[in-house]
């Protein structure tokens, strides 16, 4: 079985050094990224593939936090990144395909960027990474991206990154620092954070506006799919604006990917909710083993017909691999 994953993860070094130079020393983690594997785009990353049974990863960059710094650099540092994704990809083409970063600071520069990125640069769509200014996607302000997206029939995958500072001091603070930044972040809180950026699009009319637009979830939907039952419910009743009933949003306009999360309970409320066309598959490399992710859709208890959607073909249709 061909397998497509979808949030796979690179860092370059010179980019991680340049923007460090615009951002204090963040609150540490106890956690220490996977380096050498983030860096490596070539050998021993095919090689982990390889022994995982992965066919092609779609790289991105890690949130390299330029949604943070002055926008002259991180217009500059972007198109640095898609640069750099684009080569890699350009080195082995039936092994890599990429989601380009841009400087959401300036969405008319955004814009700008993904459409290079993708009809200059051969990318397949952008990762966002969480909020940029405290604001969400739903702000008008970043428009001309939804725009840009919609208009080259590319998705946007929504990637966590670390809530607003006063969400973090008033749901997060209170215990061992280590603690409060894992709660806040990868343990609780910048999925809450991702679920609620896309609801917010919903309530928004982002999807009434680009009933194309196709937006990507990372880890099983980011906590979405338990309780979208009842917010389909309550906001088709109380969002007037919104043109379509609330759940069509969801299996029209989205996807979402295990992110490494290969444990069955939530795979199946995602295979009941949404279904199998709507589930693109991804480990989180280097953050997850990728040596599980194989065996776990071997072994789902669902068709061969739906393994091989989620496997690749959703995928291939997306992202136009075929
Ligand atoms: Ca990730």
């Amino acid at each position: 079985m061909k397998i497509i994953t979808l949030e796979e993860h690179v860092e370059i070094a010179e980019i991680k050094k340049a923007v460090a130079r615009f951002l204090p020393a963040s609150r540490e983690h106890a956690y220490q990224p996977p380096t050498r594997q983030l860096e490596d785009l070539g050998a021993h990353r095919l090689a982990e593939m390889d022994a995982a049974g992965i066919n092609v990863q779609v790289l991105s960059h890690t949130s390299a936090g330029i949604s943070r710094i002055p926008v002259a650099e991180a217009i500059a540092l972007a198109r640095a990144i898609n640069d750099q994704l684009a080569e890699t990809v350009q080195s082995h083409p039936d092994r890599f395909a990429g989601f380009a970063t841009l400087p959401t600071l300036d969405p008319e520069a955004a814009a700008r960027e993904l459409e290079r990125a993708v009809t200059v640069l051969g990318l397949r769509g952008a990762m966002i990474h969480g909020q940029t200014n405290n604001r969400f996607l739903d702000d008008p302000s970043f428009r001309p991206i939804l725009e840009a997206a919609s208009a080259l029939d590319v998705p946007l995958y929504l990637h966590p990154d670390p809530p607003s500072r006063a969400v973090q001091d008033a749901y997060y603070a209170g215990f061992d620092p280590a603690v409060s930044a894992s709660f806040a972040t990868f343990g609780w809180g910048w999925h809450l954070d991702t679920g609620i950026h896309a609801l917010r699009m919903v309530l928004g009319g982002v999807f009434d506006r680009y009933p194309s637009l196709q937006l990507v979830l990372g880890h099983w939907g980011e906590m979405i799919p338990f309780y979208l039952d009842r917010f389909a419910q309550v906001f088709t009743q109380i969002a007037r604006q919104l043109q379509r009933p609330v759940m069509d949003y969801f299996v029209q306009q989205m996807y979402v990917t295990p992110s490494g999360m290969f444990t069955l309970p939530p795979f199946l409320l995602v295979m009941q909710v949404l279904g199998a066309e709507r589930i693109l598959y991804s480990v989180d490399y280097p953050f997850q083993d990728a040596g599980q992710a194989k065996a776990f859709l071997e072994h789902a208890p669902i068709s061969p017909f739906d393994k091989e959607k989620i496997a690749h073909s959703n995928a291939e249709k997306l992202l136009k691999l075929i």
